[in-house]
């Protein structure tokens, strides 16, 4: 018979313990900056009603329509493995009755998303997003907040050459209205549109301000644009949550062709790219915006909302080529030592007894060869070996050998801890 040979699907990724240090590093930061600007995180499940992303990602949606991860489950419900995280935190909020805490509640998270996407660099079909959120408050602050935090996270991962662009494409007042004259404006043009352009000219015009394809950039560069559009209301927030940026000295550059794409987002929109050519044809790190609108067609309450969202693997992609030092991890100064079946088997009781005291042992219980446990303790550059032999086993003892000076003491087991403790103290 055939041996099957098993791959992982395309699009789809381990992340090799090699890999591990970067995604760590990505989520110790976002949770420093979230911690430091008093954002609680939760969690949601990965799968939703697939009504949910209907009604807020928008049908017309290439997330929607074209990528999401839809099924029957045997009772008959229609899901969807999430796209994004913001319908279903905004969906939790709405569901455990958030709205009658003390508002903004502030929110963050990170977990991985699936979307059927083409894979290619930057772009997986499963990959991992974390992001911020904010529910119940319209101040152009919060954006502004939202847009520093982002900021803030890639800062912090010694991203050097970073650029926000920014748009505002405005609210349910003045949004139809620009939406109509971008409309006429490309109708009369819809034969120099691309056919995916084409099609979108019906169901949402604003999405072709987006398209990357040849065809349609000088269309886009004569076309109406939202900003000289806006309603006062929507101008003046803007132009706050820029004043906010030029206090905090932030790089930004407004770019009057930003949508997003997703239907829920009202006014502030942005994105954070690495300003080099390997960052743009990545695609933006972090992306995010305003979406007043959201809780409410939800089902909620009118509460205003904004947000963001970051991808751990295109974070990571880039992290790999940076030489960053590594993170600082705990390292073993202790390393346990045994010989033979009875040391062996006590052997877990007392690493379990050192885990409690927060003390990290090292060890290698599957080798036997005292010689072999010592080479690894070398290697590890371990300063304390403690080694348990069949007599200290028996004796309710324990050898503590000083690595570097090659001295030996004994201890009684039950007081071990609290001599390495000692010892481990003294070194500080
Ligand atoms: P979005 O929800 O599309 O605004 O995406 C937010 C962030 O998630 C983007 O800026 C990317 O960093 C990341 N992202 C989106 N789609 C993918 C994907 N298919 N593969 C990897 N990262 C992605």
């Amino acid at each position: 018979m055939k041996k099957i040979k098993f791959q992982s699907l395309p699009g789809m990724h381990d992340i090799l313990p090699e890999d591990q240090k970067h995604f760590q590093r990505i989520c110790k930061t976002v949770e420093g900056v979230a911690n430091f600007y008093s954002f609680q995180k939760i969690e949601t499940p990965i799968l939703e009603s697939a009504d949910l992303f209907c009604k807020s990602t928008g049908l017309d949606t290439d997330i929607v329509e074209k990528q999401m991860y839809t099924f029957r489950t045997k009772g008959g419900d229609y899901v969807a493995l999430r796209p994004e995280l913001t319908p279903s935190v905004v969906r939790s909020y709405i569901e455990n009755g958030m709205q009658s805490l003390p508002q903004p509640v502030k929110l963050w998270y990170e977990g991985p998303c699936f979307r059927y996407e083409r894979p290619q660099a930057g772009r997986y079909r499963q990959f991992h997003q974390f992001g911020f959120e904010v529910l119940g408050d319209k101040s152009p602050a919060i954006d502004s907040q939202i847009i520093q935090m982002s900021y803030d996270v890639l800062k912090e991962l010694h991203f050097k050459n970073l650029i926000i662009e920014i748009n505002s494409i405005g609210d349910s007042e003045c949004r139809p209205y620009f939406k109509k004259n971008l409309s006429n404006y490309l109708r009369s043009r819809r034969s120099s549109l691309c056919s995916n352009c084409q099609r979108r000219l019906k169901q949402n015009p604003l999405r072709i301000l987006d398209c990357k394809e040849e065809k349609c950039q000088q269309i886009k560069t004569d076309a109406p644009q939202i900003m000289d559009h806006l309603c006062e209301n929507c101008h003046d927030h803007f132009k706050q949550v820029l004043e906010f940026l030029d206090e905090a000295e932030m790089p930004y550059k407004l770019n009057p062709y930003l949508v997003r794409g997703l239907d829920y987002y009202t006014k502030t929109v942005f994105e954070i790219f690495e300003n080099t050519p390997q960052g743009k044809e990545q695609g933006a790190l972090i992306g995010g915006g305003r979406y007043d609108n959201l809780v409410k067609i939800l089902g909620g309450r009118d509460t205003p909302g904004c947000g963001a969202a970051g991808g751990a693997e295109r974070i990571a992609n880039i992290l790999k080529t940076k030489e960053l030092k590594p993170l600082k991890v705990k390292e073993a100064k202790v390393f346990l030592a045994q010989l033979g079946n009875l040391a062996k088997k006590k052997s877990l009781k007392v690493l379990e007894e050192f885990r409690r005291s927060k003390i990290i042992v090292a060890e290698s219980l599957s080798k036997d060869s005292l010689k072999a446990q010592l080479r690894t303790a070398n290697k590890l550059g371990i300063k304390y070996v403690l080694i348990f032999g069949q007599k200290e086993a028996l004796d309710g003892e324990i050898v503590v050998r000083d690595m570097e000076s090659g001295s030996q003491e004994t201890f009684e087991l039950k007081n071990i801890v609290a001599e390495i403790k000692k010892k481990l103290k003294k070194l500080k």
